[in-house]
């Protein structure tokens, strides 16, 4: 199956949005006046997967090595633009306000950079006539054939390896050692601007050497008592996620008393993670 897109201008991509970053975007955003959260989730990793376990091979590369207690993990930090309502760089018009500075997931949507989600154009925020035939080519039988987005998918998933140590570099200066189980949630931190700023600077500096630092110890934090009893079982330190100002936030994708999946969790558009 063949499927052309041609944008329309509509806008509507660049509402409501959670855009992920790589450290030097982060770094361009809050130059601009954005504000910039870490997502961080975790994932058991009692040993490590066959080559051949593509989906884990990938996870692999754009997380960290650490440890919970006693247990193995690993964790993903996404660096985050989260805003409500328009983006604050798109203009009156809908053409975008930082057009040669815009995240490279802008540059990328519709199309996904995770090699395992399928492109969709039902779950995408792009109107029907932006899908018609008449438009350029931009996948074959699932693969991206337009040269400038395929190069840009590239250079993302370069990048998120390229950043994982810089992340685990950056949790460590901040302090940060919570993370939500995978899957199921995000811890979220929403440092102070300069403070940030400063870290992600030394951060790109320094990542690069992260991964022979000693792993700092991680804890999990769940909305849900099943999990915090599963993860204590194996070893892990994890406890509620708690509102209060030393805590990170928490964002779950399931109700806390009916495991039911939220919805509101999962937005469509460039931002989502
Ligand atoms: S930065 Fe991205 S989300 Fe914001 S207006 Fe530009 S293209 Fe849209
Ligand atoms: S929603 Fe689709 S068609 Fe509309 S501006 Fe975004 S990419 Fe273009």
């Amino acid at each position: 199956m063949s499927i052309h897109f041609s944008c329309t201008l509509c806008g509507r991509c660049c509402h409501d949005l959670r855009l992920p970053l790589a450290i030097d975007e982060a770094l361009v955003w809050l130059a601009h006046g954005g504000d910039v959260q870490l997502f961080c989730d975790a994932i058991v990793w009692p040993q490590e997967p066959p080559e051949s376990d593509a989906l884990a091979q990938h996870r692999r590369r754009r997380s960290f090595g650490a440890h919970s207690g006693t247990l193995p993990i690993r964790v993903t930090v996404t660096l985050v633009a989260a805003f409500a309502g328009a983006c604050p760089n798109l203009r009156a018009d809908m053409t975008c306000g930082a057009y040669d500075r815009r995240p490279r997931v802008c540059r990328i949507y519709p199309a996904e950079v995770n090699p395992f989600v399928p492109l969709d154009p039902a779950a995408k925020a792009c109107p029907p006539e932006a899908w018609a035939d008449s438009g350029p080519l931009l996948t074959r039988a699932g693969k991206i054939v337009d040269a400038d987005t395929a190069a840009l998918v590239a250079q993302s998933r370069e990048a998120n390896e390229r950043d994982r140590f810089g992340k685990a570099y950056l949790c460590a200066l901040l302090g940060y050692d919570a993370a939500a189980l995978a899957n199921e949630g995000f811890a979220i931190y929403a440092p102070e601007r300069s403070r940030l700023e400063a870290a992600l600077r030394e951060a790109e500096r320094s990542g690069a050497q992260a991964d022979e630092m000693q792993p700092h110890d991680w804890r999990f934090i769940t909305n849900r008592s099943s999990t915090l009893s599963n993860l204590r079982s194996i070893g892990a330190t994890a406890g509620y996620a708690q509102d209060s100002d030393d805590s990170p936030g928490y964002l779950g994708f399931f109700d806390a008393e009916t495991g039911a999946s939220d919805q509101r969790h999962s937005p469509d558009g460039p931002g989502t993670l």
